[in-house]
């Protein structure tokens, strides 16, 4: 099967501020597949801090695409195992094979992606809204103009003091659900500080409060802490769940990170067996990513898909977001379709 890429630059709407970067602009990388006259769709958004480059995701999507037979693509798990043992593709160009070929499964069968799963997609899907790290005023100015989303998930870890300013001003602007993500960027004795001041603000869970890789000390905050914590950064695929066990309380899954729906599903089983919660993430995606994810969002305890929120140039149409909820296309496949308007060729 042939593989068209196609770059694209998704511009945000707010720079996007984290404990280790500010961006203004992120790339990803659109793959399209053709089958029996279908059109299979999926997004790569590559990230540098997990050692992806565009060049080397579209020459992996290209290359592994060019190994799938037409007459296997309901065979997906042996399709991406297969990918996943060369050893050469990267989280996030696994995950782009991987939803156009659901979206071709599903577009085949002429159903939506989610009826193949076995479970209802809940009648709420609350998605998080996503504040950056910014100026306690600009962030303050942010939290008003997301009025309509009932949980705010507040970016925090570049500079403790003023996390604990913010997240006061915050709580004193709203009683709205808040979850925070560090992002890494506290040490343990900043972490136990800011955790307890949380706790008293009613905050819901912390995520990714240590550095990645700092699993016995994240143990140790874990028992101590009054607040749930889920880790992002030290979780990629189901390999990495049965150490974090009794690391953390819960797991932030993301496509891009695990390589698709395939291997998210694999690692909510095992999640689950093993007693963690389960939280569903995203990176700065279009709505074509976000709304693979979204075919999945009912197995997951809290879910935060506003990637495609963030963003002004959206060349897709797919997962509605209403007042903080998802609502499912129901077209057949993903669901998504792009806004032709936005692309400047016949991609
Ligand atoms: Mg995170």
């Amino acid at each position: 099967m042939k593989a068209k890429t196609k770059k694209y630059e998704l511009t945000l709407e707010h720079p996007f501020g984290l404990a280790r970067s500010v961006s203004t602009t992120r790339t990803v990388v659109f793959s399209r597949l053709e089958c029996n006259g279908l059109t299979g769709l999926g997004e790569a958004a590559p990230s540098r801090y997990y050692g992806e480059t565009l060049e080397g995701v579209i020459e992996s999507i290209e290359r592994d695409a060019a190994e799938i037979r037409e007459g296997d693509i309901f065979f997906v798990k042996d399709i991406m195992r297969r990918t996943i043992e060369k050893g050469l593709t990267t989280g996030s160009a696994c995950a782009a094979l991987d939803m156009a070929i659901y979206d071709l499964i599903g577009k085949t069968l002429n159903i939506p992606v989610y009826k193949l799963f076995g479970a209802k997609p809940r009648e709420e899907l609350l998605t998080s809204y996503t504040i950056g790290i910014d100026t306690v005023d600009i962030m303050l100015e942010k939290v008003e103009e997301a009025g309509e989303f009932p949980i705010l998930k507040i970016k925090m870890g570049r500079d403790v003091n003023q996390d604990i300013e913010v997240i006061k001003e915050i709580r004193k602007m709203t009683d709205k659900i808040i979850r925070v993500d560090a992002n890494g960027g506290w040490s343990f004795e900043e972490a136990k500080k800011c955790i307890s001041i949380l706790a008293e603000l009613g905050v819901e869970y912390v995520e990714q409060p240590l550095d990645r890789g700092e699993l016995k000390k994240n143990a140790e905050l874990k028992h101590w802490s009054p607040l749930p914590i889920f880790l992002d950064e030290d979780v990629h695929t189901s390999k990495d769940i049965p150490q974090l066990a009794e690391v953390c309380d819960g797991v932030n899954i993301k496509l891009m990170k695990c390589g698709g729906i395939t291997e998210a599903l694999r690692m909510v089983e095992l999640s689950r067996a093993l007693g963690l919660q389960l939280m569903l993430g995203c990176m700065v995606e279009s709505s074509l990513a976000i709304t693979a994810g979204a075919q999945i969002a009912t197995f997951f305890d809290y879910l935060d898909l506003d990637g495609n929120l963030l963003i002004t140039n959206d060349p897709f149409d797919g997962v509605q977001t209403i007042r903080g909820n998802l609502k499912l296309p129901d077209r057949p496949g993903l669901g998504v379709v792009p806004k032709e308007e936005l692309f400047d060729d016949a991609f």
